[in-house]
């Protein structure tokens, strides 16, 4: 692995990328497996693509801490490039070459920002230079960049389309100080999103993980209010949730792991461990009731179907999703899908959420 001085983040404050990696990458686009491994987790089987590997953020909560490629140490979890990134963009033209509509999410595997500029000095164009114009030049496929950078430089030039939504994954201002270190704070994300909404930019909000802190009802109601004034198309929520293992490497990564110690027991499918169920449910319920439902549509992200229940929320699309005209939708509404579950409360189908 060369490694080259590429990037100072600067845009992002207090994160700063020095000396970063280039690896190499076999393909680039995969389907959600978690949908697929638990079949309670109300989530679909959405379609993410992989633009770097680790990230310059040190949440205490990633889950890449805990992910093979990570501890084995394949990829740094700082972040590296992909020096094979032509092919990566062969297979975005490959994949947006099929013909019914889906939407391809950029974050779940890294932030989904972060390297924007370090590829403009590495390859000579940032990623959104590169990606933006391919789904801007297609009528049915959708890009989703979820992220909690705020280096938007690149974007600002560019004409909004609606093939491509910006999504900034947000929290309480405490949360953001104390779990999401390096990081921009909750609040320039979300005047990142506002600011963004104003340029025409289509926008969601993702509000996880949500933390049971002192002052959660204070702080995530702050937080709610200011997502009612910028209106993003959707809002996902969700709450702290780790593997059996995650606590014992942010441990190990010198991070703040005693946010684990709020958990308590894996979900019903035994995908993960979860907060105590009532409490999960109050957090969801308070969202959801300040929400602005008229005008945004509210989703949680890979949740156990009796949280859906709990919570009462019909499904109405997610946020790694097209809604109910994506492909991965369909495919499990018809029942083609060996995994196909019922939503909770709409009984046509599936429901759930990714990225
Ligand atoms: S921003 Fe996302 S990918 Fe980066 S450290 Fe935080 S949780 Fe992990």
């Amino acid at each position: 692995m060369a490694e080259r001085t590429l990037v100072q983040e600067t845009a992002s404050s207090q994160a700063t990328v020095g000396r970063l990696p280039i690896t190499h990458r076999g393909s680039f686009i995969k389907q959600f497996e978690g949908a697929h491994r638990s079949p309670s987790i109300v989530c679909f089987r959405f379609w993410e693509l992989a633009v770097a590997a680790g990230c310059p953020y040190k949440c205490s909560y990633c889950f890449l801490q805990a992910t093979p490629s990570y501890v084995f140490g394949r990829y740094p979890l700082q972040g590296a490039l992909f020096e094979n990134w032509k092919d990566m963009l062969q297979e975005v033209e490959s994949w947006l070459a099929h013909p019914v509509p889906r939407l391809l999410l950029i974050g779940e595997l890294q932030d989904g920002l972060a390297f924007d500029g370090a590829y403009k000095r590495f390859a000579g164009r940032s990623l959104t230079e590169m990606l933006v114009p391919l789904f801007r030049r297609q009528k049915q496929h959708r890009l989703v960049f979820l992220t909690k950078s705020t280096c938007m430089q690149h974007l600002r030039r560019m004409e909004p389309t609606d093939n491509v939504v910006l999504s900034w994954s947000v929290n309480a201002e405490t949360a953001g100080r104390r779990w999401e270190r390096g990081a921009p704070l909750p609040s320039r994300r979300l005047d990142a999103a506002k600011e963004m909404k104003g340029l025409g930019w289509p926008v969601r909000l993702r509000l996880d993980p949500m933390i049971p802190f002192d002052s959660w009802r204070d702080e995530y109601g702050t937080v709610v209010d200011s997502v009612n004034e910028i209106g993003p198309e959707m809002l996902t929520i969700g709450a702290l949730r780790a593997s059996p293992t995650l606590q014992a490497h942010a441990r190990r990564n010198g991070r703040d792991s005693s946010v684990f110690d709020l958990l308590d027991k894996k979900d019903p499918s035994g995908f993960k461990y979860r907060l105590p169920f009532g409490t999960q449910v109050e957090m969801f319920k308070f969202v959801v009731d300040r929400l602005d439902q008229r005008r945004i549509v509210a989703a949680l992200c890979k949740e156990d179907k009796s949280v859906w229940d709990a919570v009462n929320l019909e499904f109405n699309g997610c946020h790694c999703l097209l809604g109910t005209r994506d492909e991965v939708v369909r495919e499990r509404w018809s029942g083609r899908s060996p995994h196909r579950h019922e939503s909770p409360r709409n009984r046509k189908g599936g429901n759930g959420n990714g990225g």
